[in-house]
């Protein structure tokens, strides 16, 4: 399966600074990159980078995708996010139910697996964000806790289970230099995807991606693993020489 390497640019970024790290990106993509790219950019700045997307050649693999959707398609949702809105502005991707919108905005399991709905009503494929806090995983909750997060958007999307991309992100890992060995990563990936495979004839589509606090140098090591078809990546794809080096680990 192709590895996707997605960047989680978060609330970071302006004009000058998006057209910089885009423009150093183009200027080491000098090859068709063998795997699939993605940027997940602050609503705001949606449309200038799919302008600065179109007019720079080596950037037409890198897709463009969002970071938040709301679960309703239009109407009185002052502030909200359509998810048509996004596939108007040429979004591939969403992330829906990353930890940050988890722990600060109290997104529970049955809002994610409505946005992931919401997503592929629309035509824009959800990276759905999974994984444990710490106290979870020191208790020995970790199994428990993806499964059950997990069997919520099964459950909300049925068959349609096999459109979405799985990132399993460990809460204590993100943003904090602390990375699953593969190992760890590798047996949660797996038991993710017995569950897909229990879920759906279709689960061989679905990429499971890691990401917490995967970098330059241990994205090699990640992406080795049979079960680890990409990564999702925050600070690091900040850094364009930082995420070239991980989109190169990813090549197949
Ligand atoms: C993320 O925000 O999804 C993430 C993985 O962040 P970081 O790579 O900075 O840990």
């Amino acid at each position: 399966m192709k590895k996707l390497i997605a960047g989680n640019w978060k609330m970071n970024g302006s004009l000058a600074a998006n057209e910089v790290l885009l423009t150093e990106l183009a200027q080491g993509l000098t090859s068709q990159p063998s795997c699939d790219v993605a940027v997940c950019v602050p609503a705001p700045y949606l449309a200038q980078v799919q302008a600065l997307k179109a007019a720079q050649a080596a950037l037409s693999c890198v897709e463009v995708g969002a970071q938040d959707v709301s679960a309703h398609a239009s109407g009185a949702y002052t502030g909200e996010l359509g998810a048509g809105m996004l596939k108007d502005l040429g979004c591939c991707y969403v992330i829906v139910g990353h930890s940050e919108r988890r722990q600060y905005h109290g997104e529970t399991d049955l809002l994610v697996a409505e946005k992931a709905k919401a997503a592929l009503a629309a035509g824009v494929t959800p990276i759905v964000c999974i994984g444990e806090t710490l106290t979870e995983r020191e208790a020995g909750r970790t199994e428990e806790v993806v499964k059950r997060q997990l069997a919520a958007v099964i459950h909300g999307n049925g068959h349609c289970i096999s459109e979405i991309v799985l990132a399993y992100e460990p809460v204590w890992a993100i943003g904090t230099g602390k990375t699953a060995s593969p190992e760890e990563a590798q047996a949660v990936h797996a038991v993710l995807r017995a569950q897909l495979k229990a879920a759906t004839d279709q689960s061989a589509r679905v990429k499971i991606l890691y990401g917490g606090s995967m970098n330059a140098v241990n994205a090699a090591s990640l992406l080795a693993q049979p079960d680890i078809d990409g990564g999702l990546i925050g600070g690091a794809s900040l850094k364009a020489q930082d995420f070239l080096k991980i989109i190169a680990a990813a090549q197949v």
